[in-house]
């Protein structure tokens, strides 16, 4: 997949002329984009535009054909897919409502393996863009890609759009992007583009997180454009224009030449991770020779309060070296976790 895969278009299709009006500007600024426009909306709201269905389909073909960009829209249905399929729109992507529900991405699976028309080669052409689930669930994410690579799809790819959360926060949906490198630790070679609409949730925060994702190094965005974003029947405070979007710099100019530089610097990292893991096997050896002096003498191997003074230690010598007091306590409860396991 290319590095640099852009998805683009409305997040609602609603009439034939807004779809190719807005096609035809993002063809002419990003001539490689794929165009997106969901058909069928998940919407939280039931009152909410819910899309406008089938009758779109011809919409996205037409922009397919005549401008020769690839098109992709959102299947929640066994029977969107079928259509889809059928008509040859074959870019489809899992919302992240769908993704969290077992049972209906099954339903897809099945569907795309039962297919009439030459199952073999739908799971060869098709591309299935798994959204990650509303929840910040990483279990459910690759459940969902592990029955379409079951279902014995070639091309999949996750999509990163950021997790619903009862906390307050600048977010429409947390990017918590621990989630999404963690995947990638799991499936180094699954390609995984990220979504700044869904994350930002306002257009003036859109760029800063396409921007924050391509430093990371995502394989792509997908964004929502729209030429009157205020006039969209969904999604309007978050979509941007494609004029907007053409003033983010896309591209990484000099990504190996600085290379060299980077290698000297992992060498020291590692040098360092040595040392760390040389004091950690060296502090387990300790411990384990406490929890045999325990034993011998009947003391019982918790002492919470032991625990709280050496945390409190930490914590107050983090704030002064501005190291996050929750990364210090996840490290130090995985480190006291190893202590006491050595002691039983
Ligand atoms: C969308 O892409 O318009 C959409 C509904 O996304 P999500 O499933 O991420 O909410
Ligand atoms: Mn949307």
């Amino acid at each position: 997949m290319d590095k640099n895969t852009l998805i683009l278009g409305p997040c609602s299709a609603e009439t034939e002329a807004q779809v190719w009006e807005t096609a035809k500007a993002i063809h002419t600024l990003f001539p490689k984009a794929i165009f997106r426009a969901g058909l069928w909306k998940p919407r939280t709201n039931p009152h909410a535009f819910a899309g406008v269905g089938e009758a779109g389909i011809p919409w996205l073909l037409r922009v397919q054909k005549e401008l020769g960009m690839p098109v992709a829209t959102e299947v929640a249905t066994p029977e969107h897919l079928t259509l889809c399929l059928g008509a040859g729109i074959n870019h489809l992507w899992i919302g992240a409502r769908t993704t969290a529900n077992p049972i209906i991405v099954q339903a897809l699976c099945d569907t795309i393996k039962e297919h009439p028309t030459s199952a073999f080669s739908v799971q060869h052409s098709a591309f299935i863009y798994i959204k990650n689930p509303i929840n910040p669930d990483i279990e459910t994410w690759t459940g969902t890609i592990e029955r379409f690579r079951e279902a014995g799809v070639n091309n999949i790819i996750a999509i990163h759009r950021g997790f619903s959360t009862l906390a307050q926060n600048e977010w429409r949906n947390a990017p918590m992007w621990a989630i999404p490198f963690e995947l990638k630790r799991r499936y180094p070679t699954l390609p995984i583009i990220c979504d700044p609409s869904h994350i930002a949730g306002h257009s003036e925060r859109v760029l800063q997180v396409a921007e924050q994702a391509q430093r990371i190094g995502f394989d792509g965005l997908m964004i929502e454009c729209h030429l009157h974003p205020q006039e969209a029947l969904s999604d309007a405070k978050q979509q941007i224009t494609p004029e907007t979007l053409k003033t983010l710099d896309l591209q990484f100019k000099d990504s190996q030449l600085k290379e060299s530089t980077l290698i000297q610097w992992r060498e020291q990292i590692d040098a360092i991770d040595n040392e760390i893991w040389q004091l950690l096997s060296h502090r387990m050896e300790i411990s384990q020779q406490i929890g045999e002096y325990k034993r011998e003498h009947q003391i019982p191997i918790l002492h919470s309060q032991r625990y709280e003074t050496i945390l409190q230690k930490r914590l107050d010598w983090a704030k002064e070296h501005g190291i996050s007091q929750e990364a210090v306590k996840q490290i130090m409860a995985a480190i006291h976790e190893e202590s006491v396991k050595k002691q039983i």
